[in-house]
């Protein structure tokens, strides 16, 4: 029984007051246990956000680690051991954003990967095709290609430790919704290809969806059977919605 998890990625987004703000709606929230809920902060609050939810129900994660686990001279980056050092038990690894926008490549998201594992955090692996790849049926073989390149480089044992977002690029921040068909198709393909690798591994890695997640399409999707949460973006930076998505995934 894989127990679901919903991930908040606040992106670029915060101030001092909106953070004090948004942890103060936070720590308002009923949250299941049976869910584990994480917030993605920026960097420059993740100190005032584990601070700010010491309670212990929220766990904090980094939106990005360096490509190696330990301090040194690289400038602006952040090593996995300063963002454990600093509270943090996961990290977002291969977001579309910076595969697109910043242009990383499969390489150093491997790198980023096993650095984030060296050093004892969680990574969650983000996976999605572009509209133009959907369009033109490629979906199941960029998803692959995705995660086949990790799987590759460091071993199917890998995945033993880290979890597994599904994001089509055309759905993050656009309002469209994969339907919750579309999402568990994808979502059943990725654990048909892990399974390929190691059953017991496949059956215990948790696979989120995101992209233009809400309160009211949350349920439907989370009851897909390949469907283990979400990765949430615009919708995490409500404390009420956020609290809303994380109760749809309890029940
Ligand atoms: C995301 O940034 O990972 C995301 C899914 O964003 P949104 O929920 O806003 O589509």
């Amino acid at each position: 029984m894989r127990r679901p998890m919903v991930a908040g990625n606040w992106k670029m987004h915060g101030t001092r007051a909106s953070v004090a703000e948004l942890l103060e709606g936070l720590s308002d929230q009923s949250l299941p246990d049976s869910v584990e809920v994480a917030v993605f902060p920026p960097l420059l609050f993740i100190d005032r956000v584990v601070e700010g939810l010491q309670n212990g129900k929220i766990a904090v994660g980094a939106q990005n680690c360096a490509v190696q686990a330990e301090q040194g001279a690289l400038t602006g980056e952040t090593a996995s051991s300063q963002l454990v050092d600093a509270g943090c038990s996961l990290v977002l690894v291969g977001h579309s954003e910076r595969r697109q926008v910043i242009g990383e490549g499969e390489q150093q998201l491997i790198e980023k990967f096993r650095a984030a594992q060296a050093a004892g955090l969680t990574p969650v692996l983000c996976i999605g095709e572009t509209l133009e790849e959907r369009e033109a049926g490629q979906t199941l073989n960029i998803v692959g290609s995705q995660l086949g390149s990790v799987i590759a480089a460091l071993g199917i044992e890998a995945f033993t430790h880290a979890v597994i977002a599904y994001e089509p690029v055309w759905a993050i921040g656009t309002g469209l919704t994969a339907t919750p068909q579309q999402a568990q198709d994808v979502h059943a393909a990725i654990r048909a290809q892990l399974t390929a690798a190691d059953a017991k591994v496949a059956q215990a890695v948790r696979l989120l969806y995101g992209g233009s997640v809400k309160a009211a399409n949350a349920a439907e999707l989370f009851g897909m059977p390949d469907i283990d949460g979400g990765l949430i973006g615009g919708a995490s930076l409500n404390a009420d919605d956020f609290g809303a998505i994380c109760r749809a995934a309890g029940n």
